[in-house]
């Protein structure tokens, strides 16, 4: 099919809750995407910071081939090898205790949060805690995830949104103190603000927030599903700042492409939370998806993808900061290893967007006014030599 017969099709029966770009993607090859019309771009989007080892890797391939043949799909009625040896790879990286596997980063969201409201209910018996979130957040578009994205523009349709939530100023430690009251469970944020203009947080404020949470037993909930796995340079974006959540979320390159999400527990939530009955998922944890994160975690130690991003992410940095130096619409740059943010003033940045496109470089926005790079985390120096000579151009 031609690329225009492609679009009106999927625009005469997809429900049009998306303006996408015109390109019909075809295939990838490592850092590449293809369209069908064998136009090449160079991915600094990773399908949003989800495609972490890039396309084409033939270890993932070949596994998820062996695990379609094997088996797809149990239910959590029954045990299954994949699951175990995943959750496992995730608590030793994470050094946190339990694991729920979800299908997506916003039902992460929804048991992080249920997991809070249960170990508060556990303590006092009452049905009226609260929970702090950030403005500018992003968390998810159900019910409960909308309820903590600090994003009125995506709530407002939707009232009334779950009870007992609070927003404070993210990086505002006073802020985050004037919301707690005697009824609050918990405080979610990104460790990094990805949707909201990739605003890392303050290493002061972190820790802050965390020793405010252990005064109180707040239970500080981390959402990592677009910092996390490798993208900072760490495992995970906390692990950074010396400061461990209560209960962690995890998704996008957690499968590396393979739908999947995941809540993480320490050892206090998990002993004090959620047990048989309180919640479930019907796809969660399936063989397919957890033999993705498995051998997404073997390929992460094999080809030491957390090093690499340090080193290429140092570089991207370089190169980014020497861009806001020579053009005077480049305002700042916000980020950390391979989650950048551009802000660009006096000039639309989808403007930019799109003819980055149009010379073959695929990058995303965030907020209203931030260019936003979340490329493949197996990028190379040269690529980032080839995207800032493609964006330059696209200025
Ligand atoms: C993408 C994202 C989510 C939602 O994940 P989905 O897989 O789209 O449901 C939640 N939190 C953050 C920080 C995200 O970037």
């Amino acid at each position: 099919m031609k690329a225009n017969e492609i679009m009106e099709k999927s625009e005469q029966y997809v429900l049009h809750t998306y303006n996408r770009y015109p390109v019909v993607l075809d295939h990838g090859k490592g850092v590449r995407l293809y369209d069908v019309d064998g136009r090449e771009y160079l991915d600094f989007a990773a399908g949003i910071a989800v495609f972490a080892l890039g396309y084409g890797n033939e270890t993932y391939n070949q596994a998820l081939k062996d695990q379609i043949d094997k088996l797809i799909h149990t239910s959590n009625l029954y045990y299954n090898e994949p699951m175990g040896e995943a959750a496992e790879k995730l608590i030793k990286a994470s050094g946190m205790d339990k694991v729920f596997f979800t299908n997506s980063g916003t039902e992460a969201i929804e048991g992080a949060l249920k997991a809070a409201r249960k170990y508060a209910y556990l303590k006092d018996g009452n049905t009226d805690h609260e929970i702090i979130a950030m403005n500018h957040s992003f968390h998810g578009r159900s019910m409960g995830a909308l309820s903590v994205t600090g994003n009125t523009h995506y709530q407002d349709p939707f009232r009334p949104l779950i009870g007992g939530i609070r927003f404070a100023e993210f990086n505002n430690l006073d802020s985050v103190k004037a919301q707690v009251t005697e009824k609050t469970c918990a405080v979610i944020m990104e460790t990094v603000q990805g949707e909201g203009g990739i605003y890392p947080a303050d290493p002061e404020f972190l820790r802050g927030v965390k020793a405010l949470c252990e005064e109180k037993d707040i239970l500080l909930i981390l959402d990592e599903i677009q910092c996390g796995m490798g993208r900072t340079g760490s495992m995970f974006a906390w692990q950074e700042y010396g400061v461990e959540p209560d209960i962690m979320t995890c998704a996008k390159a957690l499968g590396c492409g393979i739908p999947v999400g995941a809540f993480v527990l320490n050892k206090k939530t998990a002993e004090h939370s959620l047990v048989p009955g309180d919640h479930g998922t019907t796809y969660g944890g399936n063989p397919l998806a957890c033999a993705a994160v498995r051998t997404v975690f073997d390929i992460f130690e094999k080809e030491k993808i957390v090093e690499h991003v340090q080193e290429v992410g140092a570089y991207l940095e370089q190169r980014l900061n020497a861009l806001v130096e020579k053009y005077d619409f480049l305002a700042q740059r916000r980020g950390k290893g391979l989650i950048q943010g551009l802000v660009v003033t006096g000039r639309p940045v989808g403007e930019i967007v799109l003819k980055a496109m149009e010379n073959g470089l695929l990058v995303i926005t965030a907020g209203t006014d931030v260019l936003r790079m979340v490329p493949p985390l197996v990028i190379s120096k040269a690529d980032v030599d080839e995207m800032i000579e493609k964006l330059e151009k696209s200025f």
